[in-house]
């Protein structure tokens, strides 16, 4: 029987190159975003399902715990078993913290850390009773190494990396791995908002002179969901072209 794979956040951009890449791999896609508007302007669902696997989308807020908990039912219901947890979805509000609102920090933690709770916490009950399951979190570099104006966005990625291999001690009795990628700059339309002053900075710091692309990241999630990953569990792999060695 086919793997499903449910990946959070997944209508564009990294979520989409991810879902592409495990449609390749032979997987079953549960799209999920915000809502259906964000499926509207592009074809990913129907790339995916051109590669004979099945995929359906699946709209929630995963900032939202009974979303979270409605959503996990309804793609296990519709596939079965749910083998691969992709927590994807995330947003930027940047600024420095001096100037930053709290809300503005609130929204950050619920949208990029809580959800990663809210899935893994439902998807993590499937997977326990089937004995096996790969979850894979989007940390990111800013999380490693902080960042001026991201004091919300590096406070929720380095708390995934906590909460990694958290997961990957809890649940690895029951054969489920846990890890995370921390990409640096990657072309996506949530870096496509940066000042070019910005871009040129980061730029510089990136031993390989380039940015990244989403289906570099998507082909290290790939692994980290294969059987070759089978005995990988509580790392993060840092995806950045040398950011910082
Ligand atoms: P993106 O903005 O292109 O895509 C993010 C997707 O998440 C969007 O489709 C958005 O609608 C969705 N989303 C936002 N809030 C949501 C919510 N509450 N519920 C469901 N879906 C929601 O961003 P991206 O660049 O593809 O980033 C994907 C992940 O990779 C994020 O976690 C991001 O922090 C991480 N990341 C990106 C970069 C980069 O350079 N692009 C670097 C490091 C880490």
């Amino acid at each position: 029987m086919a793997k499903t794979a449910i990946i959070t956040g997944s209508s564009r951009g990294i979520g989409a190159a991810i879902a592409l890449r495990l449609a390749k791999d032979g997987m079953n896609i549960a799209f999920n975003d915000l809502n259906m508007t964000m499926f509207e302007n592009n074809d990913i669902v129907d790339k995916v399902k051109a590669l004979g696997v099945e995929a359906e989308i699946f709209c929630a807020d995963v900032s939202k715990f009974d979303q979270c908990e409605a959503m996990v039912k309804a793609v296990k219901e519709r596939f079965g078993t749910i083998d691969v947890l992709v927590n994807n979805a995330g947003i930027t509000r940047d600024g420095l913290m001096a100037r930053m609102p709290e809300e503005q920090y609130d929204m950050v933690i619920a949208v990029n850390q809580k959800s990663v709770f809210n899935m893994t916490k439902f998807v993590g009950n499937v997977m326990m009773r089937q004995r096996s399951g790969r979850i894979i979190n989007l940390a990111s570099v800013a999380g490693l190494y902080g960042n001026p104006g991201q004091i919300n966005y590096s406070a929720s990625k380095a708390a995934i990396i906590g909460m990694t291999k958290t997961v990957a001690k809890e649940l690895g009795a029951r054969n489920v791995t846990c890890n995370a990628v921390a990409p640096g700059f990657i072309h996506t339309p949530m870096t496509d908002k940066l000042t070019e002053e910005q871009k040129a900075a980061m730029l510089a710091q990136i031993a390989m002179k380039r940015y990244g692309e989403p289906e570099e990241i998507a082909g290290v999630v790939s692994f980290l969901a294969s059987d070759d990953a089978s005995y990988v569990t509580g790392q993060v792999i840092e995806i950045s072209g040398g950011i910082s060695m």
